[in-house]
């Protein structure tokens, strides 16, 4: 349900109402918009009794919201969430937010490597993984505390704002510790317990889109994180499991219009796991943008013959450089702005 305020309602009377649906043993969620407040009520196993709370000074109306997913929906806000961050950058406004990284963090020297070669051509936000879900047990499985370390020494040198995975509930503890947003990975899109554990941490969440998770899924997978209080959410297309052999997953990029029609939260593409092939990164960045992404999340290696996981799809510092070039160009087309290049990062010849 979804109680919708009138567009002068006071603070006050906002509270009113979240107290009054507190004390029915429901959970209010105010959702700021452009225009007025709307607060969503979870938390009822049945139908609510819209008078409860449709006479109280301020309400516009209440509304019963048809959809499964309830505070992710359109219908419960209009106007598209923008999540932003201390370094200024936003992720679903009007700039298309950048992250990128190794896929992996390995050593000092191959995070600064990196990180100095992605801030340089335009990135505000630096990924790479210290807890690392891999497919085999004897594979690098990250630094952990270590690698968030070196994580926040990125963040206070170059100003980019971490994006990196927790994978359980100890890491998630340390990750929102030293991360400025909270990667949930495919693999864990229903880790139900994870969900709810991240949704009640301080710091925005990057939730991918898993292996083989219809839209709904997705969705209902955002809303586990949202009825825990965390609104800052942005989520991730990254491609799923086909039988196309040509590609490591087959990249939906007709998922961002469909995200976008139901959802007010950002989505953005990660073409690197998308196509598990570095070739096909430059040209589905393209199209991610051009589809109306709110952004890309890209593997960048300055010596991907070494990287410890997903060498193969990572970026050599030089094709990042023209991937931001090209993407330059297509944003303007859906009137995005893309930061420019930074002089005040010297990069190494
Ligand atoms: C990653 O971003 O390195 C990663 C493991 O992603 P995904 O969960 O999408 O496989
Ligand atoms: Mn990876």
């Amino acid at each position: 349900m979804l109680v919708l305020m009138k567009v002068n309602a006071t603070t006050d009377q906002i509270e009113q109402v979240c107290s009054a649906i507190t004390e029915a043993g429901l959970r209010a969620h105010p959702l700021p918009g452009a225009q007025r407040t709307a607060i969503g009520v979870t938390g009822n196993s049945g139908p609510v009794e819209p008078g409860n709370f449709e006479d109280l000074p301020g309400v516009a109306e209440v509304i019963q919201v048809t959809k499964p997913y309830k505070l992710v929906s359109r219908e419960m806000k209009a106007d598209d969430t923008v999540v932003r961050f201390a370094n200024g950058a936003s992720i679903g406004g009007d700039e298309l937010a950048v992250i990128a990284g190794p896929c992996g963090v390995e050593s000092r020297e191959q995070v600064f490597a990196a990180a100095e070669r992605v801030a340089h051509a335009g990135a505000q936000f630096f990924r790479g993984g210290a807890y690392k879900p891999r497919t085999s047990p004897y594979a690098f499985q990250g630094l952990g505390e270590e690698g968030l370390k070196l994580l926040a020494e990125v963040r206070e040198r170059f100003g980019m704002m971490i994006v990196t995975e927790a994978i359980d509930l100890e890491s998630l503890r340390l990750v929102e510790q030293y991360a400025d947003m909270i990667q949930i990975g495919a693999r864990n899109m229903q880790n139900f317990t994870l969900l709810k554990a991240a949704g009640r941490a301080r710091k925005p969440v990057l939730l991918k889109r898993g292996i083989a998770a219809t839209l709904e899924e997705f969705l209902m997978a955002a809303e586990y994180l949202m009825s825990e209080g965390n609104y800052n959410v942005v989520l991730c297309e990254r491609g799923v499991r086909t039988f196309a052999d040509h590609t490591r997953n087959t990249l939906d990029l007709s998922i961002v219009p469909a995200v976008q029609r139901l959802s007010h939260l950002p989505i953005i593409v990660d073409p690197s796991h998308g196509t598990g092939k570095r070739h096909k990164v430059l040209p589905l960045s393209r199209a991610a943008v051009a589809v109306g992404a709110s952004g890309l999340i890209v593997e960048v290696h300055c010596c991907p013959e070494k990287a410890l996981s997903d060498g193969m799809q990572s970026l050599y510092p030089e094709q990042f450089d023209e991937l931001m070039a090209q993407v330059r160009l297509i944003a303007q087309a859906v009137n995005l702005k893309v930061p420019p290049i930074r002089t005040d990062v010297a990069v190494k010849a």
